[in-house]
């Protein structure tokens, strides 16, 4: 049996229409390394921009078992009784070794799953943290054309992918659990600056001191920070993902950020500048991969590797010499 594609304009009277087979469909052709799906998947982008941005972007970090999936289900059920949209995206450049460890499981967030107001897409594969992350940034634009207006991109609080979510969202909170007393060891100083929210979750039965003690810990590092562009002073709270204390609080919060930022311009500021970043980013991106899997390049770095090996030339002579020879092709 032929499978018949949907052209792009029916993907996109789909999407609008908020058709999640279509949403899902769209999503796959972004997410491919076809360049016929790649030209495909940019026609459609560009006709869900004019109806895209009309939400609020969230993202949630914290390291693998701080309780990211329990939250975000307890939130995103939250929202949904609220009667927004909730789409939850995730960015794990991890994914092409696992075959999408984050979101993949279907047992997570088995309640939002079932939820007809989420939408739940597991973390897209690829070669680059760079070329995942682009792809989350396109689903974005793709799941706010189908009418979602609460968008969460969850990370895992390893390496370098919290700089890359961070750049996609509108606001950026980072989940802990109380620990030893020594609660600010090991945390990352650039992921606590990144921040305007630091919750502390499973603050439930015998915990609730801990965690408590922990939010004052982290309100007092969190002055020594320099304030942020955004006017905005980040704040400590504590929840329990399993009993839904503070998770409504969560949302107020959030409210509360966007009622200033709005106000005094930085939400649209940033998004415009995020915008630029993206399209920076993937210029690099494209160049960095046009390179690389270019054949004659690619034949030519591995004796040029070697003579830089054995001294025959300097790295930056061979390296002048491959992008030089590049740009001629
Ligand atoms: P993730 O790896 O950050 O996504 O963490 P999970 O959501 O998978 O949670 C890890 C473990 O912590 C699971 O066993 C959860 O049931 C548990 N957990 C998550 N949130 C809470 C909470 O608020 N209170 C308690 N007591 N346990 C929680």
């Amino acid at each position: 049996i032929r499978k018949v594609q949907p052209s792009s304009q029916e993907l996109v009277g789909g999407i609008l229409a908020g058709n999640i087979t279509a949403l899902s469909r769209a999503i796959t052709l972004v997410e491919s390394t076809n360049s016929n799906h790649l030209a495909k998947a940019n026609e459609v982008i560009n006709a869900c921009l004019p109806h895209a941005n009309k939400s609020v972007r969230i993202g949630v970090t914290g390291v693998p078992g701080v309780g990211k999936s329990t939250f975000i289900e307890a939130f995103g059920k939250y929202l949904t009784s609220l009667g927004k949209k909730v789409a939850v995206l995730a960015v794990d450049p991890s994914s092409t070794i696992s075959h999408g460890s984050i979101l993949g499981d279907k047992t997570r967030m088995e309640e939002l799953v079932k939820d007809e107001n989420a939408f739940i897409r597991p973390s897209a594969s690829g070669e680059t943290l760079g070329g995942v992350a682009r792809k989350t940034r396109e689903t974005i634009t793709l799941c706010e054309a189908a009418g979602f207006d609460t968008i969460i991109i969850e990370t895992v609080g390893v390496g370098q992918s919290e700089t890359a979510v961070h750049s996609m969202v509108d606001f950026f909170l980072l989940l802990k659990i109380s620990g030893a007393g020594d609660e600010l060891q090991g945390i990352k100083r650039g992921i606590m600056e990144m921040a305007d929210a630091i919750v502390i979750n499973k603050a439930d039965g015998d915990n609730i001191r801990k965690a408590n003690l922990a939010k004052l810990e982290f309100n007092r590092a969190l002055h020594l920070f320099p304030a942020k562009k955004s006017g905005w002073i980040p704040t400590t709270a504590t929840c329990s993902a399993i009993t839904h204390e503070g998770i409504s609080d969560v949302w107020k919060t959030i409210e509360q950020f966007l009622e200033l930022t709005k106000e005094n311009n930085y939400f649209f500021e940033k998004r415009k500048e995020q915008n630029q970043y993206w399209m920076l980013e993937t210029i690099n991106e494209q160049l960095k991969l046009n390179f690389y899997n270019h054949p004659q390049i690619h034949q030519l770095l591995d004796s040029t590797k070697k003579a830089v090996q054995n001294d025959e030339t300097s790295p930056f002579a061979a390296a002048k010499l491959l992008l030089e020879k590049y740009f001629k092709f």
